[in-house]
């Protein structure tokens, strides 16, 4: 779906923000960020149990099985839209180390997407829920 779809626009009709060019592409990365099916990679298909993976490969959203497009969805990917995104949203660069402000960032993220938003977050590795609160850790790059 291209970032200029009118459907988008329409949606976000009351947050004039939330058509802002990064927050789309936000928005867009995370549609994007899972492929459809299970994960395909060696380990995944010898059949090792996921439970032992640090960072999850399959997951499911809309009744569907997806898996993580590796490729795309590395911690700082994930640092780079994000931050994109937060700043024209919010007018104010996001800190990559820290309390993450997850009640703000699903103020510009479709409600649609927030399954995706909650799984990538620690399936890239960089947040992690720690009692109720989101912290970020900085990408290692
Ligand atoms: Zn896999």
């Amino acid at each position: 779906m291209s970032a200029e779809e009118p459907l988008i626009a329409d949606l976000f009709d009351v947050d004039k923000r939330l058509s802002l060019k990064p927050v789309v592409d936000f928005n867009s990365y995370l549609r994007n960020a899972f492929g459809e099916g299970p994960c395909r990679c060696h380990r995944c298909t010898e059949g090792q149990d996921q439970a032992g993976y640090s960072l999850a490969h399959n997951f499911t959203f809309d009744n569907r099985q997806w898996h993580r497009r590796f490729a795309s969805t590395c911690a700082s990917d994930v640092a780079q839209v994000l931050k994109k995104a937060w700043l024209s949203y919010t007018k104010a660069d996001l800190g990559l180390f820290g309390p993450l402000d997850l009640t703000t960032v699903k103020t510009f993220t479709e409600a649609s997407l927030h399954p995706r938003l909650l799984a990538l977050l620690p399936a890239s590795g960089l947040a992690r829920e720690v009692d109720g609160q989101w912290q970020l850790q900085a990408p290692a790059d």
